[in-house]
This record gives C-alpha cells, sequence and structure tokens, in this order.
C-alpha cells in the first residue's frame, strides 16, 4: 500500500473537481485529483451537452488558464426567446437593453471537460485517474482517504466533488433529499437553416420543455425534457422521425432542423445535500446540489462554490471554523438558486389548462413589467446575489 501526502485532496474530476484544482493551484497550493474514471483524454465518453454559462462563471473559468478555449468554441449568448406552446405569451430578453454586452457563453461540455483536464496537466497538481477514493477517516490534524488500488493519501481537507450520486457525501454522514421528477433530457447537437446568431431559446411545454442553445454557424444545443415514458419513445425513433418531433415541438423560428448527432438521455433529478461540511471535508458541485436543467444553473453554482471556497481557505484549509463560514456563506445563494430551478421545473409538470393560462399570463406579463423581467434575467444569469 502507497501512502503519500497532499495539502487538500478532491476526489472527483468532474467539470467542478477540475475547475478547483486550476483555482487552487492559481493560489499557490497544491493538490491530489482522484477521480474513479478513465481519463478523458484517452477515451470518448459521450457527453453531447451544451453548457450555458453566466458571464462571470466564463470570465472565472477563462482566468484559469481557458481563455483561449473560449475564444475558440463559445458563443455568445446576447438574446433569449422563451415561449409557452399552445399559449400566448412570448418573453424577449436582450442583453443590450439590461447594459450588458452578452447575457452568457455557450460552450460544449465534452470539449470544456478536456480544455480543463489539459489545463491541470501541470506540476503542483497530480492526477490521478481510474483509481476513485472509497473511504476517508479523519483525525484532529488530517484526513485520510483510501483508493480503489488501495493508496492512502493523507490531506488536510478532502474536497467532495464526486457528483449527484455522491457515495462519499453519505459516507461522512451526510444526508441528501432527493426528489425525481420523473423527466428525462434528451440532449443532442444539430444543424438549423438559418443561424442563431446569438438567440437562445427555451419553449416551454404542458409537460416538459424544449431549450435551443446556439453554437458558432448554424449548429446548436438542443436539450428536449419529457415524462420518463414519453422520453424513451423518443430515444427509439431514427434520426429522421426525431428531427420531425423536434421541428413539430420548437417549430420554423431557425427554418429546418436536421443533422441530428448522437442523442444521449439524462434522468432529471434534485438532490440537495441537507449539509455541506463534516470534519476535514467540504461538498461541492453536483455533489452538494444537482438541479433541473431549466434554469442551466447547476455547473454556475457549481463554480460558485469553487470560489467561494478558495477564498475562504486559511492557514489549515482543513480548519472547522473556516468551513463552517464557508458553508454559511453558500446557504443563500445557493437555497436561492435551487428553490427558483424547482418551481420552474414543477411549472412545467403543470398541465390543467388553468395552470398553462396562468404560466402564458405570467410570460405576457414578464414582457410588459421591464423591471421584473430584467430582476428574472440578472438572477437567472448569475448576476443577482453572490456571484463568481
Ligand atoms: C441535460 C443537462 C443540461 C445542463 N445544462 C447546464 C447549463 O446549461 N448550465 C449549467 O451551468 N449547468 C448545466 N447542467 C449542470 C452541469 O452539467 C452540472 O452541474 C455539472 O456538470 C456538475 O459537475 P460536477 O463536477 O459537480 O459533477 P460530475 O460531472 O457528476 O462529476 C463528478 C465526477 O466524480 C467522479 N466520481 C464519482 N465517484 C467518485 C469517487 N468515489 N472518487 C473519485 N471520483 C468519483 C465521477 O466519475 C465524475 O467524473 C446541465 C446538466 C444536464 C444533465
Amino acid at each position: 500500500m502507497s501512502e503519500t501526502a497532499t495539502s487538500i485532496h478532491i476526489a472527483g474530476a468532474g467539470l467542478v473537481g477540475l475547475s478547483l484544482a486550476l483555482a487552487l493551484k492559481s493560489r499557490g497550493i497544491a493538490v491530489t485529483l482522484s477521480e474513479r474514471g478513465p481519463d478523458p483524454a484517452t477515451t470518448n465518453g459521450p457527453d453531447e451537452r451544451h453548457l450555458a454559462l453566466a458571464e462571470r462563471s466564463a470570465q472565472f473559468l477563462a482566468s484559469l488558464g481557458l481563455k483561449r478555449f473560449f475564444e475558440e468554441h463559445g458563443e455568445v449568448i446576447a438574446r433569449i426567446h422563451v415561449s409557452s406552446a399552445g399559449e400566448f405569451g412570448v418573453t424577449r430578453l436582450v442583453a443590450h437593453d439590461q447594459g450588458l454586452k452578452r447575457f452568457g457563453v455557450v460552450v460544449p461540455a465534452r470539449k470544456l471537460l478536456l480544455a480543463l483536464r489539459d489545463a491541470a496537466a501541470q506540476p503542483g497538481i497530480e492526477l490521478r485517474f481510474g483509481d476513485g477514493v472509497t473511504s476517508a477517516e479523519d483525525s484532529e490534524t488530517d484526513i485520510a482517504a483510501t483508493t480503489a488500488t488501495g493508496s492512502r493519501i493523507h490531506s488536510r481537507l478532502l474536497v467532495i466533488a464526486d457528483g449527484a450520486e455522491s457515495s462519499l457525501r453519505s459516507a461522512s454522514g451526510i444526508d441528501a433529499e432527493v426528489f425525481d421528477y420523473e423527466q428525462d433530457a434528451v440532449v443532442a447537437a444539430i444543424d438549423t437553416e438559418r443561424a442563431a446568431n446569438g438567440e437562445a431559446f427555451e419553449r416551454l411545454l404542458r409537460n416538459g420543455l424544449v431549450a435551443l442553445l446556439p453554437q458558432r454557424g448554424t449548429r446548436a444545443g438542443v436539450v428536449f425534457v419529457q415524462p420518463r415514458e414519453r422520453a424513451s419513445e423518443l430515444m427509439a425513433l431514427g434520426d429522421d422521425d426525431y428531427l420531425s418531433e423536434l421541428q413539430t415541438t420548437f417549430g420554423y423560428r431557425l427554418g429546418r432542423l436536421r443533422r441530428i448527432g448522437p442523442r444521449v438521455r439524462w434522468p432529471l433529478r434534485r438532490v440537495m445535500a441537507q449539509a455541506l461540511i463534516a470534519p476535514r471535508r467540504v461538498v461541492i458541485g453536483n455533489a452538494a446540489q444537482s438541479v433541473h436543467p431549466i434554469g442551466a444553473q447547476g455547473l454556475n453554482l457549481g463554480l460558485r462554490d469553487v470560489a467561494d471556497l478558495v477564498d475562504s481557505l486559511g492557514h489549515d484549509p482543513g480548519d472547522a471554523d473556516a468551513l463552517a463560514r464557508y458553508a454559511l456563506q453558500r446557504m443563500p445563494d445557493r437555497l436561492g438558486v435551487c428553490r427558483q430551478t424547482h418551481l420552474l421545473a414543477l411549472g412545467t409538470q403543470l398541465r390543467s389548462p388553468l395552470a398553462a393560462l396562468a404560466r402564458s399570463a405570467a410570460l405576457a406579463a414578464a414582457d410588459r413589467l421591464l423591471p421584473l423581467r430584467d430582476h428574472l434575467t440578472l438572477r437567472g444569469m448569475g448576476w443577482g446575489g453572490a456571484a463568481v
């Protein structure tokens, strides 16, 4: 059995764990990152998601060495169009009207993961792929984590960034509240006849939603959220039949939809950790909170976890008082965003005509009542409250 020591040990090299490793390294703190899965640079795991990042999240990642990645792969969101199928309300949000250059940036998730992984290949960051953490024991001065290959890694702080199904969260005695939306997101990249030119679309349906996030030229990422059984039927369709379902639901705002890439399906659950800290441990990213994609908030929240955690660390990164201050500081942001996202997600499941009418009226009102609309935009894009 090998024994090593490091200052901070991160379990989970997803988008959040890798971002934290880079943020800590930029402050001169050496880290070890243990990932259960294989090195993404040597595998071709399918992830067709396109992620909408708030402007401040994009700036934060750019400052960690991803400036060129955003220049090459980021597409701006300059306008947002929200509509409700079969109803009259439409809300249009324009960045310039809010005094902003853009609301945020859309990036392909897989390319972002590879860019973060590349940036993390530097002295001071030890990357251990294919060797997840299986257990951890804390003492007054350190925490010793055991990995799948039997190594023991001593650190002052273990950061639990192992995703929504986190086994390390529960092994640390932290419960999580789980709400199953009984919906799945079917995700794919497509081509549209007309370029979206920086416009993102969200179309609320009686039983889900369809969102289209712009990429360069006529490429776009589409998320189609449907009840689980219906999502199974959609996954079983051939490409042409699937495209025609999508076209009927989304309409012809961007002309014909075509050239669809592989489809990937994500079950949608809300997972809320009941605490963020345990002795010499802190939970971040999806392991702390996993939210419905309707508000495009998950990674934005995880990056704010990263920024706040790095700012709160003192001489001993596992110091209980500093961790308690961190947990308290994250409370309003995470609870506020999770509550708002949950309500929006439940709204997409309301099928009664009256609920549809109320939602439609709310959208129409939001379009007329500028201050309300501005508030929704700014908060939604991570500018309100604690932002990165
Ligand atoms: C359809 C969809 C669309 C989305 N769109 C957006 C969007 O537009 N904007 C946005 O901000 N967010 C969006 N999100 C949310 C975003 O993708 C997540 O919030 C983000 O990817 C979470 O990253 P993470 O690193 O916390 O977790 P994960 O990506 O789950 O990474 C956890 C990692 O930990 C590893 N692991 C597990 N167990 C162990 C262990 N014991 N030891 C070591 N490693 C372990 C796993 O292999 C994995 O690599 C979307 C999500 C979905 C599903």
